[in-house]
């Protein structure tokens, strides 16, 4: 029985997977912030590059990576499969626990694998700068990474509780050359309006977005650039789940289950869309697919389905989701990459038709079941990765129950060597298990945009 899996750099998939292909309804379109009508790719073209837009539209099931993005790729991927035997063993499941381990690329994530296509569509159109907003500092280090190998600038406006709690991703930005700058700042129209109103504000990621997208809209040479959420970026990382597809075939098998954690849903997406195609196609109609969320801002398990913005500001087009509103900012919670408000309207789309089945935890448990999985498998994971972690151990323990053998596949989004403050703070006791915030929901979806 094989430990890990590994595939040639020949076999990296060559195209990326375009679920929308696959939709029985097509998206519902984004709309116009300012005129509530179906955004067009002209209303794009400020902050976005021409091919980032058209992907972004695409309905063709297959999109070519380019010659160049593979070629930066091959430095970690194809990212190995592992077989988690030892968790099995003591968990004491008859299930077969797989996980995609996305920690070996150089920032530690899942998020390079948009970051480069991103970086090498902007500079083929001529743009020398990108802005962008990071959470726990994942997508800001992924970018910067992407942007040095390019020879491109980049600044990035971080979520400013992020800011305090991980001081060493904004060092690892710096290392890479780009400009790090707490959010909300004074440097943005939108930075100053959240400031006036609550100075003392931790920041969210809808903040940082406003940011961003103003300092990139309002800059010829810029760009924006996005780590999660929007078509583009999910296609850039069904990567994951298919090359964890050819892995398994070499196992000779294929998942009943598939579990990933939800922040905007791009590393979910990134290993489930693969599966999720073929389980509306009916090639295998019965996966269970499991979308996990933290209990503190629980998007698809509490939020609505319905048009809102990306942003604080309401910069953005306004997106077909599941949200808790715009200007609702989470606990501080420590999986920082999982505090969005919204979530991307695929993954919106095959919740709400029940394709994929949310599920959200308290950060207590999902720590516990991190420390388990360091102290059987080795890996420190980081917190957002946690959630698929818990998510896989209690399917496992399911099938003890049920003594079914079932395939549990989860992705592995990224490595935890920088979130020791977090598990430091889990040990000594002092992290909360934020309820629901239900009134502080209640009174943000009472905000959402007038369409139609
Ligand atoms: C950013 C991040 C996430 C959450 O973002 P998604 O777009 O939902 O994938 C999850 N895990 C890690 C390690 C991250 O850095």
């Amino acid at each position: 029985m094989q430990t890990k899996i590994l595939l040639d750099e020949g076999e990296m998939p060559k195209r990326w997977y375009n679920i929308q292909a696959d939709l029985p309804l097509p998206l519902d379109p984004p709309l116009h912030p300012a005129t509530g009508k179906p955004a067009t790719p002209d209303d794009l073209r400020p902050i976005f590059p021409m091919e980032l837009i058209r992907q972004e539209m695409s309905r063709e099931r297959y999109i070519d990576i380019p010659a160049e993005v593979r070629d930066i790729l091959t430095l970690w991927r194809p990212s190995p499969l592992y077989r988690a035997r030892r968790l099995e063993a003591a968990l004491k499941t008859p299930a077969k626990i797989y996980y995609k381990w996305e920690g070996v690329s150089p920032p530690g994530s899942h998020k390079p694998n948009t970051a480069i296509p991103q970086a090498y569509y902007n500079r083929e159109e001529g743009i020398e700068r990108l802005a962008t907003e990071t959470g726990a500092g994942q997508w800001g280090s992924s970018l910067a990474f992407a942007t040095s190998l390019f020879d491109m600038e980049c600044t990035v406006y971080m979520v400013r509780s992020s800011y305090e709690q991980k001081p060493y991703r904004k060092s690892m930005m710096q290392v890479y050359g780009a400009e790090c700058i707490p959010s909300p700042s004074l440097k943005t129209r939108s930075g100053r309006m959240v400031l006036g109103r609550d100075p003392d504000t931790p920041g969210s990621l809808g903040i940082a977005i406003s940011e961003a997208v103003e300092d990139a809209a309002s800059h010829d040479n810029t760009n924006y650039a996005l780590g999660s959420v929007l078509n583009h970026v999910c296609l850039h990382q069904t990567i994951i789940g298919q090359e964890a597809k050819q892995q398994l075939a070499v196992a000779e098998a294929y998942p009943d289950v598939v579990i990933g954690c939800v922040g905007g849903g791009s590393n979910f997406a990134g290993i489930s869309f693969p599966f999720a195609g073929e389980k509306i196609t009916g090639k295998h109609p019965d996966i269970d697919i499991i979308a996990v969320e933290p209990a503190a801002c629980p998007t698809l398990t509490k939020g609505l389905y319905t048009y809102d913005y990306g942003d604080v500001a309401g910069l953005t087009p306004i997106m077909k989701m599941f949200t808790l509103g715009h200007d609702f900012v989470p606990p501080a919670i420590h999986a920082g990459g999982l505090r969005y408000h919204g979530a991307s309207p695929l993954v919106s789309r095959l919740a709400h038709d029940g394709v994929i089945r949310p599920v959200a935890y308290y950060q207590n448990e999902v720590f516990e079941a991190a420390v388990t999985f360091a102290r059987t498998e080795g890996i420190v994971v980081a917190p957002e990765a946690a959630h698929a972690v818990k998510a896989a151990i209690d399917e496992a323990l399911r099938c003890r129950e049920t003594g079914e053998a079932k395939v549990i596949l989860f992705n592995n989004s990224g490595h935890g060597n920088f979130d020791f403050s977090s598990y430091e703070a889990y040990f000594a006791g002092g992290l909360a298990d934020y309820e629901y915030p239900v009134e502080l929901i209640k009174e943000s979806l009472s905000r959402l945009p007038v369409t139609g």
